[in-house]
């Protein structure tokens, strides 16, 4: 898995790169914050994790949890549930001025490595609408990812 300092420009998706920033790009030997995080903020962001809406972009590989001594490659599974979206799922998360890009494996660092996201990450993800809702796409469109919809809108 890639990793990017959080709140830099994330480069996993060429196109996007000046609209986007990283968060959550964890990599063993990269320090990160640690911490506590809301609960609130935690469930809503498990919520979006869970089934998140994908762009019609091909992602190669899977998210591989380096920071477990053992268990990395199943690390975030018992999130969502076997064949959940843990693994090579990205989470996009509209911001003020830009989308943030997280690996949905985030809620196993989270919870299991103590780490702390960016506060502004944090608002985001609390303001987020429903994944696949208008709202939601309407956001992510207005800030500069122009995507082809492929997929119904979710009638909410
Ligand atoms: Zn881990």
């Amino acid at each position: 898995m890639a990793h990017f300092q959080d709140l830099t420009p994330c480069s996993y998706v060429r196109e996007w790169e000046p609209s986007s920033l990283a968060v959550g790009w964890l990599e063993r030997g990269h320090a990160y914050p640690q911490g506590t995080v809301d609960e609130k903020f935690f469930k809503a962001l498990l919520r979006l994790c869970g089934n998140p809406w994908q762009p019609p972009v091909a992602f190669a590989g899977i998210h591989v949890c380096s920071l477990c001594q053992f268990a990395g490659r199943l690390a975030g599974t018992s999130y969502f549930g076997a064949g959940g979206a843990a693994g090579n799922a990205n989470v996009f998360i509209p911001g003020e001025t830009k989308v943030f890009i997280a690996p949905t494996m985030i809620v196993h660092y989270i919870d299991a490595h103590g780490y702390v996201p960016p506060m502004e990450f944090q608002e985001a993800v609390l303001k987020c609408p429903e994944m696949r809702s208008m709202a939601y796409l309407k956001a992510i469109r207005a800030l500069g990812f122009s995507l082809r919809v492929t997929e119904p809108l979710n009638p909410l």
